[in-house]
């Protein structure tokens, strides 16, 4: 299959909502990370993206909606609270679990009786999904496993020749994917994979406890309540270790540790020797998580063997950063302060 890659204007939403509403899958830009769309609605259309993708079949997929009504479309019951979030956060990075309405196909909520719904930031991908009429299911658009895309051009690394249609909308703002949250009684969530929506943001309107899963390995065989989060995620193929510590014994690690085709994303105030490739990356944790996944990207495709990630904040936006690094690379993290290894 030949697959085109176009800009995202009004004068390719006929092209791109045709695809969809025939069964067909196209890659959408978002303000998180880019989404393999498929109509959420249509088995046969669901089951082709977690064949695009090669997704474990029990992993649910997100319904993007592009309107208020399509939740209850979608959703059973919609809480007060769940009102507010909505109000508040949407459109935007913020995904809520939701009882299941019989018609919503379990194909794509992974057999779950439950429905992950969000509204993304994106006007051509808000005017797409108004004019299929119907919500779209939108897992992020790489290879299972492998760092989302961020840009039109890690999509087309990824999904050349497996779907008809990548649509262009430059780079993600965000650059993570969505908080994604469940409802707990009626004042308390729970963050279940933490994003740009952030823990101390939740608070202002609900008690918050964010799920172990985010900052700790699932057994392979565990019950979870996001099945999404007992994968490997979001790696390379070279080998990603985190550095905790701080500047000066971050630097001389490097100085003594590197190897061959090492990388390096760190702050921006280390001492880096000649020998090893820094990517971007960041002081703060917005930038970071605009950089991380193209960075991992890019150490690949620049034939990096090894690359050393700086430990970010865990706080805020911080915690997402953490989340995907911790995942990109195995939990393995080398204490520089200590100057053994310890893992967390
Ligand atoms: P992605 O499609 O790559 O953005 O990942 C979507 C995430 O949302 C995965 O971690 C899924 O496991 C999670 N998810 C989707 N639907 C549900 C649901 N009904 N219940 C719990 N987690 C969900
Ligand atoms: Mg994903």
């Amino acid at each position: 299959m030949e697959t085109k890659l176009v800009k995202a204007a009004d004068s390719v939403l006929d092209e791109a909502a045709n695809i969809l509403k025939r069964g067909g899958i196209a890659a959408i830009p978002t303000e998180t990370v880019y989404g393999l769309a498929a109509n959420a609605y249509d088995v046969e259309a669901v089951r082709s993206v977690f064949r695009a993708k090669g997704r474990p079949q029990d992993n649910p997929l997100i319904l993007h909606i592009g309107s208020t009504e399509m939740l209850y479309d979608i959703a059973e019951s919609v809480s007060p609270l769940a009102l507010r979030l909505a109000e508040s956060f949407w459109p935007g990075p913020l995904t809520m679990i939701f009882p299941r309405k019989p018609h919503v196909p379990a194909e794509t909520c992974g057999g779950l009786g439950t429905a992950a719904v969000r509204m993304p930031n994106n006007a051509f991908t808000l005017k797409l999904i108004e004019r299929c009429g119907f919500p779209v299911a939108a897992p992020s658009a790489n290879t299972s496993g492998l760092p989302s895309p961020t840009s039109a051009a890690h999509v087309m690394a990824d999904m050349n020749g497996k779907i008809p249609l990548i649509i262009d909308g430059g780079e993600c703002r965000f650059g993570v994917e969505s908080t994604v949250i469940c409802f707990e009684g009626d004042d308390a969530v729970r963050i279940l994979r933490p994003g740009a929506v952030t823990p101390e943001m939740l608070r202002e309107y609900a008690h918050v406890a964010v799920d172990s899963g985010v900052l700790e390995k699932i057994d392979p065989g565990a019950r979870v309540l996001s099945p999404g989060m007992k994968y490997k995620h979001y790696s390379p193929n070279a080998e990603v270790y985190i550095l905790k510590g701080d500047t000066g014994s971050v630097s001389r690690f490097l100085k003594n540790e590197r190897m061959n085709k090492t990388a390096f994303l760190g702050f921006g105030d280390e001492d880096i020797p000649d020998d090893v490739t820094v990517f971007p990356y960041g002081s703060t944790a917005g930038e970071q998580a605009e950089n991380l996944f193209a960075s991992l990207r890019a150490a690949d495709a620049a034939g990096c063997a090894v690359v050393y990630v700086r430990m970010p904040e865990t706080s805020g936006l911080g915690l997402a950063v953490y989340n995907r690094l911790l995942r990109a690379a195995a939990f393995r993290t080398i204490d520089t302060d200590g100057g053994s290894d310890a893992v967390l």
